[in-house]
């Protein structure tokens, strides 16, 4: 396909990597004109990144996926029963599932022995995708182009096209923002001007955008293009410089299939040899092993280091092989080889004019063994590009959610580089022989580490710290310090964390459902309402549904005018959804989902005991009416308010941010729901009050 000649676009996506397809995958569900360009004429082939982990498979499965046959009537986007876990579905049967992980160490009296095993990922994370995934990057990236395509060909004919897809072999060549020039009409709505060339016939175009999005990787373009820097001695020294340092630690990696004997060669394995080096592996699809191998070892009590353009596949087999003794491995097809050097680097700023922003490998890079560097990139842009929902869409403050972003997803890459220099030096470490060596390390040191990590390597340790959208103790909102309930006492929910798992059962049809997937990333805020005990929380409940009834809730207070574009406002959803919204016209908002979470048995109340509009169940967009427990005995306790330390009488309000981070939590009450106006007052805008929705 070759682009359209539409030249004028909400976003353009450089990049067709782990991190480009996840913005626009996004992007499309919310229904933005895109142009997403890649220079590779096709999808990853073989090796690269292979493992994801449980955060992003719970990502991947809140995206959800679109039935092909969408239900009349019905919602569409991740919402219809049919469509179950979509994205995630598809890569989940794909993959390999990694629950445990074996640790091979030099013993007393053994060459190489199983000295330990670990969870991958332990009981006390609590996710319910509790493994690592393992896929190679091209079959990754063909379940995002396929998710894609099937979201674009639900958009309305009337819509511009294309307003997604992913256009090859095209280059970035430039790119830059304009001054606001009166001469210039474009300069204040899309103001990002960018060139890029077709792979073959070399046709360049200039197009516009609002947005424009660097996802190309480690040796980014539009880096050095917003860098403004020059070319010297192969580095481009500009604005933004990649931060950190590289070590002399040479590995190789390569997927292979192979003849063994080693009883673990269907787990992921940590094996630290004598004094050979060390060596992961890693159960792949198609009977492929993946193999980190060390190309140092030690030799006469000395450190001896292959360099790294003179380390062939053959040269990283023969090391393989003296690692795994006393055990044998032959190796037969070899599905890819590289080498690289372990080093932690990270982007010294994310964005120019908060126009341009860098993510993923353009932003972060670092050694591959913990896995993570896919994960990171992905979350980049799902993090971003709900926020640039909300602002392109005019609700959301730019000066507040753009640079919320970088301050969130910089410090995670923060953390995340200094967990990896600390374990690539660990698991680089040379074995028993070399312990007094510099760099020798203590193999038990070594599972230690990665048995406390868990939680971070997980996806789900990703903090983020207080900010407007964060509002924990410390942050300041609009109307000056806490005033208001935020945090009441007892709650263990904490803002800028995920939101924990939980099964609660929705009260209309009996099903019991994960409250996290419950609603699919539509871009809306999930305000969580924990009833409790209905009959105590009854007063409290009719308060609440008053006030958002009112003109002075946030709920009303933000939404958007009827001149945007009614396609864009929550994507293909809101287009297949037109006549259940008409039906709701007065209450709709795109932008927030009611969840009442209700601790009586559902045996004993109605869902028309709930007030209007919190009974809103039959409009999947809106809302839903569940209980907790999730089981059919009538005197089950409701354990997902005793696990997030919700008292029964009194119940809570939990904003969940369209993420699932937990953004604000309040007490059930009048002071409560004040709060959290003030807490939307603090991104979002109050639009002009006339033709609403
Ligand atoms: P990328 O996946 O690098 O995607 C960037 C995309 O941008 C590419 O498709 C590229 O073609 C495109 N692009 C670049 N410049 C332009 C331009 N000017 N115009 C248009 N398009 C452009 N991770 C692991 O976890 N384990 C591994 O073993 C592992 N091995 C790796 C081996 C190699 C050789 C490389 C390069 C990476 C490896 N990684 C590994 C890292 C992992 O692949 C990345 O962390 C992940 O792909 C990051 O995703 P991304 O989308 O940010 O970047």
């Amino acid at each position: 396909t070759d682009i359209q000649p539409q030249k004028v676009y909400d976003v353009v996506v450089v990049g067709g990597g782990p991190a480009g397809l996840m913005a626009s995958l996004c992007l499309t569900t919310y229904g933005f004109d895109i142009l997403h360009i890649d220079e590779r004429p096709c999808p990853t082939t073989a090796g690269r990144a292979d493992g994801i982990q449980p955060r992003t498979i719970e990502v991947l499965r809140n995206i959800g996926g679109i039935s092909t046959a969408p239900i009349p009537g019905g919602s569409v986007v991740g919402q219809s029963p049919i469509a179950g876990g979509g994205i995630a579905k598809k890569m989940i049967s794909q993959g390999v599932r990694v629950y445990e992980v074996a640790f091979w160490d030099p013993t007393p009296t053994q060459k190489l022995a199983r000295t330990s095993r670990a969870p991958s990922c332990p009981d006390f994370v609590d996710v319910v995708d509790n493994y690592t995934l393992l896929l190679h990057q091209g079959l990754i990236e063909n379940a995002f182009l396929d998710e894609i395509e099937t979201r674009r060909t639900l958009l309305p004919d009337a819509s511009p096209t294309p307003r997604s897809g992913l256009f090859r072999p095209y280059t970035l060549q430039d790119c830059r923002t304009l001054p606001v020039n009166t001469s210039d009409p474009l300069s204040r709505t899309h103001p990002v001007e960018c060139v890029i060339e077709h792979g073959s016939s070399k046709a360049k175009h200039v197009i516009r955008s609002r947005y424009l999005l660097g996802c190309d990787g480690a040796k980014s373009h539009v880096r050095r293009c917003i860098s403004g820097g020059e070319i010297g001695d192969g580095e481009w020294k500009g604005k933004i410089t990649m931060q950190g340092e590289a070590t002399d630690i040479v590995w190789g990696v390569l997927d292979a299939r192979v003849k063994t004997n080693f009883p673990d060669i269907k787990y992921k394995c940590l094996i630290h040899s004598k004094s050979e080096g060390s060596i992961m592996i890693i159960p792949r699809e198609a009977n492929l092993v993946r193999f980190y191998v060390q190309l140092q070892m030690t030799e006469g009590g000395k450190v001896v280091s292959i360099e790294r353009d003179k380390a062939t596949q053959d040269i990283v087999i023969a090391r393989a092989k003296k690692i795994f003794q006393p055990f044998d491995l032959e190796f037969g097809y070899v599905d890819w080889f590289s080498v690289y050097q372990i080093g932690q680097r990270i982007a010294s700023q994310y964005t120019l004019d908060h126009r341009i922003f860098l993510g993923g490998d353009a932003t972060h890079t670092h050694s591959p063994q913990a896995g993570q560097g896919m994960n990171i990139s992905m979350l980049d842009m799902y993090s971003l590009t709900w926020k640039l929902n909300l602002v392109m869409k005019g609700l959301g403050k730019p000066e507040v959610l753009l640079p919320s972003y970088e301050h969130e997803r910089r410090g995670v890459a923060e953390e995340l580089l200094k967990f990896d220099g600390a374990y690539s030096r660990l698991f680089s470490g040379r074995g028993p022989d070399a312990k007094h060596l510099p760099g020798g390390v203590d193999a038990e040191k070594f599972i230690q580490m990665f048995k406390q990590n868990a939680f971070f390597t997980s996806g789900c340790g990703a903090i983020y710290f207080a900010n407007q959208l964060n509002a924990l103790p410390g942050t300041r909102l609009l109307s000056g310090p806490y005033k208001y309930a935020f945090n009441p006492r007892g709650v263990k929910l904490v803002a800028g964390q995920r939101l924990p798992t939980g099964r609660v059962t929705r009260v209309a049809d009996g099903n019991h459902v994960r409250l996290l997937q419950e609603v699919k990333m539509n871009g809306a805020f999930r305000i969580h309402i924990f009833a409790g005990d209905l009959e105590a929380t009854k007063p409290a409940l009719e308060g609440f549904a008053a006030f958002i009834n009112s003109p002075a809730s946030f709920f009303e207070r933000h939404r958007v005018n009827a001149d945007v574009r009614s396609s864009i406002v929550d994507g293909p959803a809101a287009v297949m959804n037109h006549d259940d919204r008409a039906k709701t016209t007065h209450t709709f908002n795109p932008f927030f989902t009611f969840l009442t979470i209700v601790g009586t048995h559902w045996y004993n109340w109605e869902i028309a005991d709930l007030p209007s509009p919190l009974r809103l169940y039959r409009s999947q967009v809106y809302g839903d009416a569940l209980c907790d427990p999730h089981v059919s005995e009538a005197r089950t306790n409701a354990p997902l308010h005793h696990k997030f330390g919700i008292d029964m009488q009194k119940g809570a309000i939990v904003v969940v941010r369209p993420d699932s981070y937990v953004g604000a939590v309040v007490e059930l009450s009048e002071d409560g729901w004040l709060g959290l106006n003030d807490y939307f007052a603090g991104f979002l805008i109050e639009p002009p009050k006339k033709a609403k929705l």
